[in-house]
């Protein structure tokens, strides 16, 4: 039977949630353990704990995809003194690798917001704080008859999605001119003879994350031996990537009852909300985690309410009758990231078995 490797599973969530989509402070990838190794099984957990580890050793996962990386700050003893060095040391001692995929599905448009958004029902839903510095631009020129197949080639290698339009680019034809030297082997003319040709100038957006996968689809269709080509990055925002989510209910509610009902999909005893501003809820704006960050989007956005976690006291006045905040605690906020992780696993791999954490990692009771 086929069997699949640790860096199989991580380059293909990578596909899904490119690390480089992950904000400066964080620390997602592969903490532990080597990427050759064969994967047994896959454990997913929102927070990878010591608890964690005893599970995955108990169910014979030899991968924890976590979303919230266990090392953080970074380490400078391993003595097991506290929980994150006992969490490590249990993982390095059984051979068990752990992965953290944390702001970078924060940040993609069907990441935890989604499912957030998905379980509240909500429509219409954007990327609240959209990321700029994601994008780039190609600019090359292309012998008119080669134009089409480089062109289609870049488009299959993802170059060209701006929103839901794909295929996109802007052409204009000119005049290239080159003069080959005695040691050129030029697709077109002869060496040391000015040449004049028809081309066309290709301009085409990508997401920075695949630039070597598009430039290897210029260098591989496009007939030069030498491609002329411009790289731009830019600072345009891009309106699939960024942080937390803003969408609409089909029918505007009354915020009790919405905050009832709100209670019960995310599985929480305590909801603490800021006062009515007096509008029904119709458009709302999400965060999974800690999200006070995002209240001044939120309120430019027009958001009735703000449904996100970990608000400070003072925080909460920010809220300033224009909107209501609603905190409804950072794992609630978190935990359907577990069954998301696990559709997307288990899609992909069929040879060893996903299963989700059934130990309950939140730090924080209520009574
Ligand atoms: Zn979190």
């Amino acid at each position: 039977m086929a069997t699949t490797t640790i860096k199989e599973v991580t380059n293909y969530l990578e596909t899904i949630a490119p690390k480089s989509y992950q904000e400066s402070y964080d620390n997602c990838g592969l903490l532990t353990g080597d990427p050759i190794w064969e994967v047994k099984g896959i454990l997913v957990t929102l927070d990878c704990i010591e608890s964690i580890v005893d599970e995955a050793i108990a169910t014979k996962c030899n991968l924890i995809v976590a979303h919230h990386p266990i090392l953080f700050r970074g380490l400078k003893k391993l003595n097991g003194q506290n929980y994150v060095e006992r969490t490590i040391i249990k993982a390095i001692k059984n051979d068990i690798a752990i992965y953290a995929i944390h702001t970078n599905l924060d940040n993609v448009s069907t990441g935890v917001n989604k499912k957030i958004a998905d379980k509240i029902g909500l429509i219409n839903v954007s990327v609240l704080q959209p990321k700029t510095g994601t994008l780039m631009k190609l600019t090359t020129f292309i012998p008119i008859d080669k134009k089409e197949e480089v062109v289609k080639a870049l488009h299959s290698a993802g170059a060209g999605n701006i929103g839901n339009y794909q295929n996109c680019s802007f052409q204009i034809v000119g005049e290239g001119t080159f003069q080959p030297n005695e040691k050129a082997s030029p697709t077109i003319g002869r060496k040391g003879k000015l040449e004049k040709v028809q081309e066309v100038r290709v301009e085409i957006l990508f997401a920075t994350n695949l630039k070597s996968k598009i430039l290897t689809a210029l260098k591989e269709t496009h007939p030069y031996e030498e491609v002329a080509y411009y790289l731009h990055s830019l600072e345009n925002e891009n309106q699939g990537v960024g942080a937390g989510m803003i969408g609409e209910l089909e029918k505007p509610m009354e915020l009790l009852p919405f905050l009832n009902g709100l209670k019960s999909i995310m599985n929480t005893s305590c909801i603490r909300y800021t006062s009515p501003t007096g509008s029904k809820i119709k458009r709302v704006a999400i965060c999974g985690g800690a999200g006070s960050f995002l209240l001044p989007q939120a309120i430019a956005a027009k958001a009735d309410i703000f449904i996100s976690a970990d608000f400070k006291y003072h925080e909460f006045f920010d809220a300033d009758g224009k909107i209501v905040v609603a905190d409804i605690g950072h794992y609630e906020s978190e935990q359907y990231t577990k069954d998301l992780l696990s559709e997307v696993l288990n899609e992909k791999f069929t040879t060893f078995a996903t299963t989700f954490s059934k130990t309950n990692t939140n730090p924080i009771s209520y009574i």
